[in-house]
């Protein structure tokens, strides 16, 4: 047992964990977060091949211009003047390829319906609409523009999912595919993805989009400062496997070295059924635990990470969803083995000559399934298994897949790799502890969404969750549930007109 009892113990130091735990320090409470990777940041972890830095996840985050949410977020947590950031190209964020055709997305509200309308002069009328809907389902969710409302407002645009809603707008199929020309971003599918999760994604990049300069790690480690400034505690190499509860509340956490921490209230980072898996209550009914246990999860992804000859590839300051099928929901609707038909590429720009690419990488749909000999194997940085051969011929294959698809594009890719690596559903398990390596975690259902949709609070009263499984995913979405679980111990009112507070000061 350590000596030292804490306010709260937050498990998990993905963004979710770091950001509840900056606000809550900050708020004087003594925070302690356990991370069982040797870095922390989940999904922000940042990696080396060929002495070059690439994202493990986070390409690109959106709403971080002056006055808009992250920004006066991460400004409040005095985190945003030393993140290192470039802005997208204004006139497009992500290009869409699709039947042999470029489409641009534009950042601004105005902008993007001007260069959509370039493409689809018909349907001036129908862009503007999806474009009011956008934003009118977007001023529905107080904290999205850092403010207090109710929960009623949520109710009047939540009940719709995308296609339903967007086909009262246009019937141009061409244009409905291109709107959700980049669902990679929330791996939903056209009719169960409420249109809201479509709606607060796109608004979140189009009000404006930015990539990290030096990897994302920077901003976990930026947080993590804040914590450690404030009197609180991150440990790493420390992963938990047991919440003990004991007279209605949780007595203690511990690791899988048997080392307990003890705090007055605990928040999970984690997936809840993991959470709920780690849990030693009789206080979740089973009916509860086998509920989270069968709602549905986003799909996996894999992810070809590509260091590239000097001066070869040129530089995009944007990032490209390219479809070989004209259906670009298709990969949601299908098993995923082999063969994907859509395609992330994120271009990492070189420094020495900017003009070129150094490094790409190409992220795709990955069922987890096609994985499931080598399910029972993990590996880490910090606990590593060697897994066989056939698993690397099928990573790379997969890869070799991936670029020839991609060459229909960038046609001299294959001949200016130096190096490459995958991550496959399986890294996205084993270094983030997602269930099957799912993208986002609990897949939204607009049909069922009070299944498929999770509060911060359980029902034992000194338990609490933060991180993309709660509310919405992505950067934006993690920060603003990090807000949401923080105000569960400051009051929601109070930390919401602080934060405005200091904005308005600036
Ligand atoms: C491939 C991919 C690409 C993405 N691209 C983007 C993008 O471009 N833009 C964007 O905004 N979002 C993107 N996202 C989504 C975004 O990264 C996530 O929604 C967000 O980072 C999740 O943060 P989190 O804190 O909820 O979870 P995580 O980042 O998963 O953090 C959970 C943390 O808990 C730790 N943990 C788990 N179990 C234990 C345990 N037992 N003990 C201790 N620690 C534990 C994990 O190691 C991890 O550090 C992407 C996600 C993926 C997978």
């Amino acid at each position: 047992m350590q000596n030292i009892k804490y306010d709260i113990i937050i498990i998990g130091a993905g963004l979710g964990g770091l950001v509840t735990a900056a606000l809550l320090s900050k708020e004087g409470k003594k925070v302690l977060v356990l991370e069982k990777n040797k870095q922390i940041g989940g999904a922000l972890q940042s990696f080396g091949i060929d002495k070059k830095l690439f994202e493990s996840a986070v390409h690109y985050l959106g709403s971080l211009n002056n006055g808009e949410t992250l920004y006066k977020l991460y400004d409040y947590l005095g985190i945003l003047k030393d993140l290192k950031l470039k802005r997208l190209d204004i006139d497009c964020y992500d290009e869409i390829i699709l039947n042999n055709k470029s489409f641009k997305l534009a950042q601004g509200h105005d902008r993007f319906a001007e260069t959509l309308s370039q493409y689809f002069p018909n349907e001036f009328k129908g862009i503007h609409k999806y474009l009011n809907e956008v934003k009118n389902v977007c001023s529905h969710f107080p904290l999205y523009n850092m403010r207090i409302g109710s929960a009623e407002e949520k109710q009047q645009v939540i009940g719709k999912g995308f296609h339903a809603l967007i086909s009262q707008f246009t019937h141009n199929d061409e244009l409905i595919q291109v709107l959700g020309g980049n669902n990679l971003l929330y791996a939903g599918n056209q009719q169960q993805t409420p249109f809201y999760l479509h709606a607060l994604i796109q608004n979140s990049y189009i009000e404006s989009s930015w990539k990290f300069e030096e990897g994302s790690a920077q901003l976990a480690i930026l947080l993590k400062d804040v914590i450690q400034q404030h009197g609180g505690d991150v440990f790493r190499n420390q992963e938990v496997k047991l919440i003990k509860e004991e007279n209605g509340i949780i007595q203690y956490v511990e690791t899988t070295e048997g080392v307990q921490f003890i705090a007055d209230a605990y928040i999970s980072n984690m997936h809840p059924d993991l959470t709920y898996q780690m849990l030693d209550s009789n206080l979740i009914r089973p009916v509860t635990r086998k509920r989270i246990s069968a709602t549905p999860l986003t799909k996996s992804s894999f992810m070809v990470n590509i260091s590239l000859k000097e001066n070869q590839i040129k530089y995009r300051n944007h990032n490209i969803y390219f479809h070989k099928s004209e259906d670009v929901w298709l990969d949601l609707k299908r098993q995923v083995v082999d063969d994907p038909l859509s395609f992330g590429i994120f271009f990492y720009q070189d420094k020495k000559n900017p003009i070129y690419a150094s490094a790409i990488s190409i992220l795709c749909y990955n069922d987890f399934d096609a994985y499931q000999q080598w399910e029972k194997s993990m590996h880490t940085t910090t606990y590593s298994e060697n897994r066989d051969e056939l698993y690397q011929t099928y990573k790379l294959n997969l890869m070799n897949y991936c670029i020839d698809a991609v060459t229909e594009i960038i046609p001299n890719l294959k001949q200016s790799i130096v190096k490459m690596d995958a991550c496959t559903p399986l890294t996205y398990r084993d270094y983030l502890n997602t269930p099957k390596g799912s993208l986002y975690g609990f897949q939204t259902n607009v049909d069922d969404l009070a299944n498929t949709t999770y509060s911060t609070q359980t029902k034992i009263p000194n338990l609490y969750f933060t991180g993309q499984n709660i509310n919405l995913h992505g950067v934006l979405g993690v920060s603003i549930t990090a807000l949401l679980t923080a105000a569960d111990f400051v009051g929601l009112p109070y930390l919401v007109d602080k934060i405005n507070l200091h904005a308005t000061k600036k």
